[in-house]
Parts: structure tokens; C-alpha cells; sequence
């Protein structure tokens, strides 16, 4: 919801928080906001993101799990 409520609401759509300042899309999310980077790498999420995303990933519980450690679960 976070990616997208600006859609609903049609406000100007959202920025990471300072110092990212980056519009804030499911692919920055996962791919290459520098605020999760470490959080990327400790998980050792795919850099790519149809894989990240796709159906059959073996490995979906680290998306889960990198959504809340980057307190983004409820926000989704
Ligand atoms: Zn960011």
C-alpha cells in the first residue's frame, strides 16, 4: 500500500525517508534503497527482482522477512 496509495488518494506519490529521498516503488524497495542495503545483503536477496517476486521463489519467507525488518510489513 505504501507503493501505491498515492494512486487511491492521487497525491503525489512518495519519497523514502531523508537521506534516500528516492520515489519509494517496490523495486527501490527491494533492489536499491541505500537505507536497506545492509538488510539486502544480510538476507542475501536476489538482485533480481522477478525472482524476488516470482510464485515459485523457494525463498519468499526472506521477502517476508525483509519487509518487517525494514518495518514495511504493515505497510504493504
Ligand atoms: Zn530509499
Amino acid at each position: 500500500m505504501i507503493t501505491h496509495q498515492h494512486l487511491i488518494l492521487k497525491n503525489c506519490p512518495p519519497l523514502c525517508p531523508p537521506p534516500c529521498n528516492s520515489s519509494c516503488t517496490i523495486t527501490h524497495l527491494l533492489l536499491h534503497c541505500s537505507l536497506h542495503h545492509t538488510l539486502r545483503l544480510s538476507l542475501q536477496l536476489s538482485s533480481s527482482l522477478s525472482d524476488i517476486l516470482h510464485y515459485r521463489n523457494p525463498d519468499i519467507h526472506l521477502l517476508i522477512q525483509f519487509f518487517k525488518a525494514a518495518n514495511l510489513y504493515n505497510l504493504i
